[in-house]
């Protein structure tokens, strides 16, 4: 990245976002349904689900009807399922979009019925099932009376049933036997909608960790979401197809400094130098959603690491709100050095991997909360795509 570096960024590769889906579209064998919550997962939904349709994904998902609307807004065509509803969701809005909405309960299927007469036109309606998540999704004893209403508002002209899915809980783990059972469900749930007279055009079980470990799950369309960026759904695990992670985040060093032995880092006074040493200062925090434990003061050798010319440098001392302070290990890498937070092997530092590890987490949770004052820039758009 040869850009002079201003303030800490995000750099988003929509290049890396399209060949993802591509490669997602090709080893699922089946319609890609490209998943663009929460802000497309840290990346910009927008870029990222115009990036995701020209790389092949037939389907948009977002969470709540809100996101999907806002999809709509800025101009973005196509199909696109959402799955959350709340208390004050517009959902004739939803209709009049074109949005494919689902249904969890009779109650969802009553105000789409509403929403569909308001809106002067019929829903596009999916159902949800649980089998296994306890979250979302009708239960299994609800089944029946989901489906019975589900066919009584087709034949009445409220809506057409284009879907009919559900969420594993255990996909990054697949001997997990909830896998098993999950999807043994899902099937007991497909022949009781078609005893009901449904017949849903896609019929959808799989996430990222799925689509790619468990052919057996894919149905009708593959729902990807982590994959689509690049990252890893199940560490340890035989995931690699290539997919290549598209955010890097990066920051200019801002002050070098020498520390003696005795020396304390941070607030707290967490670290103390037992060597003589140099540490840099990085203008960013947990203002910007670095984990604080990101320090590891329960382990400070864990700590996670930054790379700075190809090297890492370990973060020393308490995260702070707008900075933190890293070992140099006695270099001193010119002040305005590019710093690597985190980004793909080839941006020469840690990954988000590296991070969820670093911190106990997973590497969802690195990029979807990075952000704060950082600015966000496309690189690698499609050749006449503005976005
Ligand atoms: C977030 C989400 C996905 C995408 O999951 P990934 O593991 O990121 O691929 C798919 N389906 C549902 C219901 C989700 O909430």
């Amino acid at each position: 990245m040869t850009q002079p570096l201003g303030p800490a960024e995000i750099v988003v590769d929509l290049a890396a976002v399209r060949a993802n889906a591509r490669l997602l579209r090709a080893t699922a064998g089946v319609p890609l349904i490209a998943v663009v919550k929460a802000d497309g997962y840290g990346h910009g939904m927008v870029a990222c689900a115009r990036a995701a349709q020209e790389g092949g994904a037939e389907w948009l998902a977002a969470a709540t009807v809100e996101e999907a609307l806002a999809l709509r807004a800025a101009g973005v065509e196509g199909r696109v399922l959402c799955w959350i509803i709340g208390p004050a969701t517009d959902l004739a809005a939803a209709v009049a979009a074109d949005l494919d909405v689902t249904a969890s309960s009779a109650a969802h299927l009553d105000a789409l019925a509403a929403a569909a007469a308001t809106a002067g036109r019929p829903a596009r309606v999916q159902l949800k099932v649980d089998t296994g998540l306890s979250r979302s999704g009708a239960p299994r004893a609800a089944w029946a009376e989901l489906f019975a209403r589900a066919r009584e508002g087709e034949q009445a002209g409220s809506w057409t049933i284009t879907g009919l899915w559900s969420h594993f809980a255990c996909a990054d783990e697949p001997d997990h036997p909830a896998n098993d059972s999950q999807e043994q469900a899902f099937h007991d749930a497909l022949a009781l909608a078609g005893e009901h007279g449904l017949r849903p055009e896609l019929r959808h079980l799989a996430n990222s960790a799925a689509a790619i470990l468990r052919p057996s799950s894919r149905f009708d369309a593959v729902r990807c979401g982590i994959a689509l960026y690049g990252l890893d759904p199940a560490p340890g695990e035989a995931t690699d197809i290539g997919l290549v992670p598209a955010m890097t985040v990066r920051a200019p060093l801002l002050m070098v400094k020498d520390l003696a032995p005795g020396d304390a880092v941070s607030y707290g006074q967490h670290w103390v130098a037992e060597h003589p040493t140099t540490v840099g200062l990085v203008p960013v925090g947990y203002g910007e959603g670095l984990p604080r434990h990101a320090s590891r003061p329960d382990a400070p050798d864990a700590a996670a690491a930054v790379g700075i010319e190809g090297k890492r440098r370990p973060i020393r001392g308490t995260v702070c709100m707008d900075q933190v302070v890293v070992d140099l290990g006695g270099d001193r890498p010119p002040v305005g050095s590019e710093v690597i937070l985190f980004g793909p092997p080839s941006a020469g530092g840690p990954t988000a991997q590296d991070w969820a590890e670093a911190c106990g987490t997973i590497n969802y949770e690195i990029v979807t909360r990075i952000g704060g004052r950082m600015t966000r820039r496309y690189v690698g758009q499609a050749t006449g795509d503005a976005s």
